[in-house]
């Protein structure tokens, strides 16, 4: 049995970069949205009571016959249109043999040397502004398998279970695998790469409409191919680099989430290079990705040549899509998630800076709705960027699950504009907002937190406050114009809060005869 404890060594990263040029290779599994499943006509609702979502076809029984999902074929054609690929005009299926209890089949459904789409490539871009063009191999349709639980035993793996159950309501649901061609040239910035390319890679899944994307729900997996091979020289872009052959990969499972994907292979890196350096070999094998330790260990040995005795599936006639209907779907693609950020970007007049925080806490459609909601970018992007990303942040939700809706903020925003609410008082209405207390004009009212639009109580209250302060009120007579400040928070005292700070200050400079 694998012994999960393990730590192995590791040379620190900086070393590592320096010794070794690293090879990167990324598998994203992706579980498609249809309705039904890819060769049944099965449901795929997630969390349905076990094995209440199979039939004769998912469940491999004899004479069942299976017929190829219309929208499962079409979503793989988009995604490899959107992923730059070719488009194949002819293709087929085939199996993939091999025993597992998850499915049923003894043979998984999929394409090998035929996919539907191959030869293509994604820009991801970096944090520090620039660009990599990621190639990519091909993008094939499978299916997944079902789920096994492993009952008893304290790891929740087969070792040590004293018995296993299996749920057949995933087998067969539509997966599309997209694979990478080897990236080299990265250096150090592999593990960035490795994330960004992912991140990138969601967001136009997404955008297309095709999948969910959850990587904490399975429907968005990556499996991290990780090698090393020796440095030549500082520039691991330089053709002799490019010339060294690739060491001996290790895939990293299951990765599920772009945090993991960065660190798993930052970890198998610093791994290799300890092996490599102390005179060791790599074993080409799978390794699991621990969350909680940061580390990987040993899954099985995996060649190269594994003989999955892989033939084209009899039962399912090949795939020919029409060129005129790739190319209405290619016509018909949504805006690249990143031009369409560039397009917004300079509409709302977002900073890259800006622009950056916005879209790392996925607040971009947020504040396209604020926006189409009354708002003003700055407006939105002040809230949903700051408080509420923070927030849900720290509540580890999703920013849109926060209970506040575009049309809220968008108010909020406008009786700001408008006057009524300073920031201080905005922040409180945030919060009723939040409470459940109704939208912002409705919780103002109630909480009684709208500003005192009354210049007289406002010019009472100055008055009061400078005849108490003299010495300021000389200063700034001398000129001293950032002696306001200390005044102008002593108004808002006296006001609870509920004055327009801005308002004060013109007052209090018009009545010192300093405006
Ligand atoms: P497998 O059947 O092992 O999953 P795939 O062809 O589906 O093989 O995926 C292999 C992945 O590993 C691809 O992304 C490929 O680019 C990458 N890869 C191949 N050789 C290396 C290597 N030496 N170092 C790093 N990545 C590699
Ligand atoms: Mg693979
Ligand atoms: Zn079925």
């Amino acid at each position: 049995m694998a012994d999960t404890q393990t730590t192995d060594a590791v040379r620190s990263f900086e070393e590592t970069v320096t010794a070794y040029d690293p090879v990167l290779g990324l598998e994203v599994h992706v579980e498609l949205g249809t309705a039904t499943k890819m060769f049944c006509g099965c449901p795929t609702e997630f969390g349905a009571e076990p094995n209440t979502q199979v039939c004769p076809v998912c469940l491999g029984l004899p004479g069942a016959l299976p017929v190829v999902n219309a929208v499962g074929v079409e979503s793989a054609i988009r995604i490899g249109l959107a992923l730059n690929c070719e488009i194949a005009t002819w293709c087929r299926f085939a199996r993939k043999n091999y025993f597992y209890p998850d499915m049923p089949k003894n043979f998984q459904t999929s394409q090998y040397d035929e996919p539907i789409a191959f030869n293509g490539w994604l820009d991801v871009q970096l944090e520090d502004g620039s660009t990599y063009r990621v190639p990519i191999e091909r993008a094939h349709m499978e299916e997944d398998t079902g789920k096994s639980t492993h009952v008893g035993g304290s790891t929740g793996r087969i070792h040590g279970a004293d018995y296993s159950l299996v749920d057949y309501n995933r087998a067969g649901i539509p997966l599309i695998e997209i694979v990478t061609k080897p990236m080299v040239g990265l250096g150090e910035r592999a593990p960035e790469i490795a994330k960004a390319y992912v991140a990138t890679l969601r967001d136009l899944l997404r955008a297309l409409g095709v999948s969910d994307v959850k990587m904490e729900q399975g429907s968005l997996r990556c499996d991290a191919n990780v090698s090393l091979r020796a440095k030549v020289g500082d520039d691991p872009g330089a053709p002799e680099q490019l010339e060294v052959p690739f060491g001996t990969r290790t895939e990293t499972k299951n990765v599920n989430s772009l945090r993991s994907v960065e660190r798993a292979v930052r970890y198998e890196m610093t791994r290799h290079a300890a092996v490599l350096s102390d005179g060791g070999s790599i074993i080409q094998e799978t390794r699991h990705w621990h969350e909680d330790t940061g580390i990987t260990t040993s899954g099985r040995v995996k060649s190269d040549a594994e003989d999955y005795r892989y033939f084209p599936e009899p039962d399912l006639v090949p795939i020919a899509p029409d060129p005129a209907w790739v190319e209405q779907l290619r016509q018909t693609l949504p805006e690249p998630p990143a031009q369409r950020r560039r397009r917004l970007q300079e509409t709302w007049g977002f900073s890259d800076l800006e622009m950056r925080d916005v879209v790392n806490a996925g607040a971009v459609e947020l504040i396209e709705a604020t926006v189409a909601a009354g708002a003003t970018p700055a407006g939105a992007r002040k809230w949903w960027g700051g408080d509420l990303a923070r927030q849900a942040n720290a509540a580890g939700v999703e920013l849109a699950d926060m209970g506040v809706t575009p049309a809220a903020i968008a108010e909020l925003d406008k009786l700001v504009q408008a006057g009524r609410l300073n920031d201080a008082l905005a922040r409180q209405v945030l919060e009723g907002v939040l409470a459940g207390e109704g939208m912002p004009s409705a919780v103002a009212d109630a909480r009684g937190l709208v500003l005192v639009q009354d210049d007289a109580a406002l010019g009472a209250a100055v008055d009061e406050v400078l005849a108490a302060n003299p010495d300021v009120v000389e200063k700034i007579r001398a000129g001293k114009v950032q002696a306001v400040g200390a005044l102008i928070g002593q108004v808002m005292k006296a006001m609870k809060g509920k004055a327009d700070a801005a308002r004060i200050r013109e007052l209090v400079l018009e009545k010192v005869g300093q405006d």
